[in-house]
C-alpha cells in the first residue's frame, strides 16, 4: 500500500510502498476514507530537531483519520467490516487514571503506551496511507448517522482540539460573553462553530486572510477582523469596554499571544492551542487580573463522541478540500502557502 512517511527529522516526508499491516489480537485495520492535513505535521517535519520527541523513525504521518473497518483481530467485538468509523488519535497506556477517563493525551504512564506522547501519525504509523492499523479497538469510534469519513476525519483533531479548549471555558461563555478566536484555518473554522453551537456567546474571529474571515462569517462569527483592524479597540467597543471572556489562540506566535492578552477580560481565559512558538510575558501589570492562561493538547475520547454527535446533528460543518494520496505533498505545500480554507483532507 501507499504511505506518506517521515524517514528523518527536518526532512520532507515521501510517499512510499509498504506492506498492508495485519491486525493482531485486540487490534483493528481501518481502510482510510479521509486523513486530515494538520499544520502540526509541518511543525513536526520542518521544525522538530532530532531528539525533541522520543519517537523512532520512520513512521507514516496522518493523525486525523476516519474510514471503514477492514478487518479486526482476535477478541474484537462490535466492529464489523465495512462499518464507518473515526479514529481517536492519542494513544496512551489505557490503564492509568487519565487513560481510564478517556484523556489519553495526558497518559501518566507514557512508557507503557504504544508510543510515548503520541499516537496515530505522531511517532507511530498514521492514516496518510491506504490502511491504518489501530493498536486497540477502544480508539475506534463508530460514526453516527449522516457522517462520512471525509468530513469526519478533521473532526478527530481540528474539531476535537478546539472543542476541548472551548468546553473547559463553558462556564465563562454566558449569553453576555464574547469569545475571540485567533486563526480561522483548520482548527479555527471549527472553533468558531463549537462556540456558536454549544454556548450563547458572541464570536469575534481574527485572521490575516480575507478568505478565512469570509468562511468565519459564513459559519456564524458575529464579527471578523484582521490583526491590523484595531482588534483590541473593536473588542472593547463590542463588549462595553470589558474585553473578551475567552480567547482561543489557534496560531500562538508572539504577535497573536500579545493580541490575545490585549483583548482578554479580567477573570477571563486565554487558551493557547497553536504551536507558533511565541512567548507571553507574565508579570503583575502585564495582563488582566485573574486571567487564566493555559495550553491544551488535543482532547478526550468522550469529547470526540460529543463532537461527532454535534456534526451528525448538522451543528458543525467541516469545510474540506480533497486531495488524492498521490498529491499529499501538494496538500502540505498549499497549507504552508496559506492557500487553503478550512481543512485539506487526503482521500486514498
Ligand atoms: P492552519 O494553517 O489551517 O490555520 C492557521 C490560520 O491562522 C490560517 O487561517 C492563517 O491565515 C491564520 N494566521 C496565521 N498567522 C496569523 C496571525 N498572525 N494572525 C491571525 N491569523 C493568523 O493551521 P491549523 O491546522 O488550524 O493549526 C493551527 C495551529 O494549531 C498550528 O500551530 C498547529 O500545530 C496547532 N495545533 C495544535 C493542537 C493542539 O492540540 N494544541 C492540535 C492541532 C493543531
Ligand atoms: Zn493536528
Ligand atoms: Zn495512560
Amino acid at each position: 500500500m501507499r504511505a506518506f512517511r517521515m524517514h528523518d527529522w527536518l526532512t520532507e516526508p515521501v510517499l512510499t510502498e509498504v506492506d498492508v499491516p495485519e491486525p493482531g489480537p485486540g487490534q483493528v485495520l481501518v481502510r482510510i476514507g479521509g486523513a486530515g492535513v494538520c499544520h502540526s505535521d509541518l511543525h513536526v517535519f520542518r521544525e522538530f530537531e532530532p531528539g525533541r520527541m522520543p519517537w523512532r523513525l520512520p513512521f507514516t504521518l496522518g493523525h486525523e483519520n476516519a474510514g471503514w473497518v477492514e478487518s479486526v483481530g482476535a477478541g474484537v467485538t462490535g466492529l464489523d467490516p465495512g462499518m464507518p468509523v473515526a479514529v481517536y488519535g492519542p494513544w496512551g497506556c489505557g490503564a492509568c487514571d487519565r487513560c481510564l477517563r478517556g484523556v489519553e493525551t495526558y497518559c501518566e504512564r507514557p512508557r507503557d503506551a504504544p508510543v510515548p506522547l503520541g499516537g496515530a501519525g505522531l511517532g507511530l504509523d498514521g492514516g496518510m496511507a491506504d490502511y491504518l492499523l489501530v493498536p486497540h479497538a477502544r480508539h475506534v469510534v463508530p460514526l453516527p448517522d449522516g457522517l462520512d469519513p471525509v468530513t469526519a476525519a478533521p473532526l478527530t483533531d481540528a474539531g476535537l482540539t478546539p472543542y476541548h479548549a472551548v468546553r473547559r471555558s463553558w462556564s465563562k461563555l454566558t449569553a453576555t460573553a464574547t469569545a475571540v478566536i485567533i486563526g480561522v484555518g483548520g482548527l479555527g473554522h471549527l472553533a468558531v462553530q463549537v462556540v456558536k453551537a454549544t454556548t450563547a456567546a458572541r464570536v469575534v474571529a481574527v485572521d490575516t486572510r480575507p478568505e478565512a474571515l469570509e468562511l468565519a462569517r459564513r459559519l456564524g462569527a458575529d464579527v471578523t477582523l484582521r490583526p491590523g483592524d484595531g482588534v483590541a479597540e473593536v473588542v472593547r467597543d463590542e463588549t462595553r469596554g470589558r474585553g473578551a471572556d475567552v480567547v482561543v489562540d489557534c496560531v500562538g506566535n508572539d504577535e497573536t499571544l500579545a493580541l490575545a492578552a490585549s483583548v482578554a477580560r479580567v477573570l477571563g481565559d486565554l487558551t493557547i492551542v497553536g504551536l507558533g512558538g511565541g512567548r507571553l510575558p507574565v508579570s503583575f501589570f502585564a495582563m488582566p487580573f485573574e486571567l487564566s492562561v493555559q495550553t491544551t493538547y488535543w482532547g478526550s475520547r468522550p469529547e470526540l463522541v460529543e463532537v461527532l454527535a454535534l456534526a451528525s446533528r448538522g451543528l458543525l460543518h467541516t469545510e474540506v478540500t480533497r486531495f488524492s494520496l498521490d498529491d499529499v505533498a501538494q496538500a502540505y505545500r498549499r497549507l504552508e502557502e496559506g492557500t487553503l480554507t478550512g481543512r485539506a483532507v487526503v482521500t486514498p
